[in-house]
């Protein structure tokens, strides 16, 4: 037998597999220069604009209408209009060959939406193709799917549509966050007046595209562009009968506030503080996933991330190492490389927010671990971040950060598992990790949360009602419940 020769070359087996850039193409996309309000069909002029930029370069992408009050009124104007003059007292077999359309046309669209997605709004693009695309359209497929059978959601009820709807609506998921108001507002027969966050317009104002390709009747569906004045302006609308707000428990506050007295319809999604439970007998290596996909999934700008994690004592070292290996491999950068992992914070306002709450959370005594990470130049970008030694009374376990960090917390019995996680003032979601069905149960039946989700994290389905208790707000969105907010019952 002949001995093996050593390999001779300098060009030894490589010693780390690092992923080559694989960045997804910007071309699909075709950017106007300028942007108005879209209003019942076409383009109104804005008096006001500003620019929208990418979070993840500071580029500037596009000229943004910012709308008055005057223009918020043509756009309520119109939306009366559509809903008086057909779209109210159009069949629902009717009403459901649009929302088919708009849901076919998200599908065929759905590259250049998630393109746009990430480029606006930070998130990676594995995440606006894989999540947030295929749920926008399975919104409007689920409740084009009701709009001929409302009787039959509500029987012996008699639902009526309630008129026009102001829907207000956040940065973290701008296109599925107008799916989940603008779908289930339609197929109950009402016209909707829309406005997108400041920081996120331009996948709202590329659904106007897709309205007009829908051929949907000019003025069922308007969009108006703005900062928060804009979103006053159309609660404060006399001529709105209805107000849908996803944001901060802050604002929702002031439009509960607002509308108390005027007989208005009112549904709030507000913040959340959520808990992570995992018992010593879960899969740890799935819990793991699990935490990391509950805090750290769009940057942690997540209203239901798992941003506080209850580990019980008896596997705290072993989950926290296994934790910190896997955070170590998360691919921090551009949002359109395929294989980010975290993208950019989506604004400097909220990088600010999550740098002065984990400097609280130093300064409070808890212990920080950051894999290393070099982050980009330019944009906002915030490295994972795990803190441990965390108490109940520190800002980090009781207030939302909405940024990719998360504070631990143990726990030994299911009794103090159950107090932590409901000791926070809010109440939007949960998770519980665990190998016995019974415990699930027991614990899913003791957590003040409006979704609890077992040995999985942040998971959706149009088909599921999701929404809050206590200051994560009322009202639920998704599912049968969902389109209770925008019916009324004779
Ligand atoms: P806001 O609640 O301010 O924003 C949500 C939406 O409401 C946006 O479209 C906003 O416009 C609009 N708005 C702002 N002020 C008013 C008002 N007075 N009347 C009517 N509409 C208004 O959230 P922020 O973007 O300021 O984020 C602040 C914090 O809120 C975050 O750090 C996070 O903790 C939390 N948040 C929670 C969300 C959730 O899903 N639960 C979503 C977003 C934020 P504009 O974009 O111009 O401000």
């Amino acid at each position: 037998m002949t001995d093996i020769e050593p390999r001779k070359s300098e060009s030894l087996a490589p010693t780390s597999w690092d992923y080559a850039p694989a960045p997804e193409s910007r071309d699909v996309v075709t950017l106007r220069e300028r942007y108005g309000h879209f209003v019942a069909g076409d383009w109104l002029e804005p008096s006001e604009t500003y620019t929208t930029i990418s979070p993840s370069s500071e580029e500037p992408l596009a000229v943004i209408g910012q709308a008055t009050a005057e223009e918020v009124d043509v756009a309520v104007g119109a939306a009366r209009e559509a809903f008086a003059n057909g779209w109210s007292a159009l069949p629902g077999s009717e009403r459901a060959k649009y929302l088919f359309r708009i849901a076919r046309i998200l599908q065929e669209r759905s590259r250049e939406f998630a393109v746009l997605e990430s480029l606006n709004g930070g998130k990676p693009i594995k995440e606006s193709r894989d999540v947030d695309l295929p749920l926008a359209a399975a919104h409007f497929f689920y409740y084009a799917g009701w709009a001929d059978k409302l009787e039959y959601a509500f029987p012996n009820r008699a639902p009526r549509p309630i008129g026009v709807a102001g829907q207000i609506i956040p940065w973290n998921f701008p296109l599925l966050m107008l799916a989940w108001k603008i779908a289930p507002a339609l197929a109950a027969g009402n016209t909707v007046v829309l406005k997108p966050a400041e920081t996120t317009p331009l996948s709202a104002l590329l659904f106007c595209d897709v309205v007009r390709q829908a051929e949907l009747p000019p003025g069922v569906v308007n969009i108006v562009t703005g900062d928060g004045s804009t979103g006053a302006a159309i609660v404060t609308h006399e001529d709105v009968d209805k107000i849908a707000f996803t944001g901060s428990t802050e604002v929702g506050k002031a439009i509960q506030r607002e509308l108390a007295g005027t007989g208005k319809k009112l549904t709030l999604e507000l913040g959340g503080k959520a808990a992570n439970v995992i018992f010593d007998d879960a899969a740890l290596d799935q819990a793991v996933e699990g935490i990391v996909n509950g805090i750290y999934f769009n940057q942690g700008h997540v209203c239901c991330a798992g941003s506080r994690l209850l580990v019980q004592e008896s596997i705290y070292e072993q989950l926290i190492s296994k934790l910190k290996r896997r955070l170590s491999t998360l691919r921090v950068g551009d949002p359109l490389d395929k294989n980010t992992d975290v993208g950019a914070i989506n604004s400097k306002m909220q990088l600010e927010k999550i740098e002065e709450l984990v400097a609280a959370g130093k300064e409070e005594g808890a212990e920080i671990y950051q894999p290393p990470c070099t982050l980009p130049e330019k944009g906002y970008w915030f490295v994972p971040t795990v803190f441990t030694n965390v108490a109940q009374s520190y800002r980090i376990a009781q207030e939302e950060i909405f940024g990719p960090v998360l504070s631990v917390l143990t726990f030994r019995t299911p009794d103090e598992a159950v107090e932590k996680a409901n000791n926070t003032m809010y109440g939007l979601s949960a998770g519980v990790w665990t190998e016995k069905g019974s415990r699930i149960l027991w614990m899913a039946e003791r957590l003040r949360a409006g979704v609890v989700w077992a040995n999985t994290y942040n998971r959706f389905d149009p088909t599921s009602p999701f929404g809050g208790y206590r200051e994560s707000g009322f009202g639920r969105e998704g599912g049968r419940h969902g389109l209770e907010p925008y019916l009324r019952f004779e």
